[in-house]
């Protein structure tokens, strides 16, 4: 895969992804599988792993966790 900015070598790695709105939450999901830019390091994060960031978001707000660290994992 080649990076959109500067068509860098992608490799595969792990992020750290903030999701927060207003002053309602603001999370941090780690562990995040992503193609990483060598060159450049922009990150790219392939659509089923951002819907499953938006379920873990979303079930840690049902839990009334509002702030803090989420380890991603996989739903089984
Ligand atoms: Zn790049």
């Amino acid at each position: 895969m080649k990076c959109a900015l500067c068509a860098g070598r992608m490799e595969k790695s792990t992020i750290a992804l903030p999701y927060e709105m207003n002053k309602e939450y603001m999370l941090v999901v780690r562990g995040v599988p992503a193609f990483v830019c060598r060159q450049c390091g922009d990150s790219f994060v392939e659509i089923e792993i951002v819907r499953e960031l938006e379920r873990i978001v979303n079930d840690a707000r049902k839990d009334g966790v509002t702030l803090g660290f989420i380890e991603y994992r996989r739903a089984a």
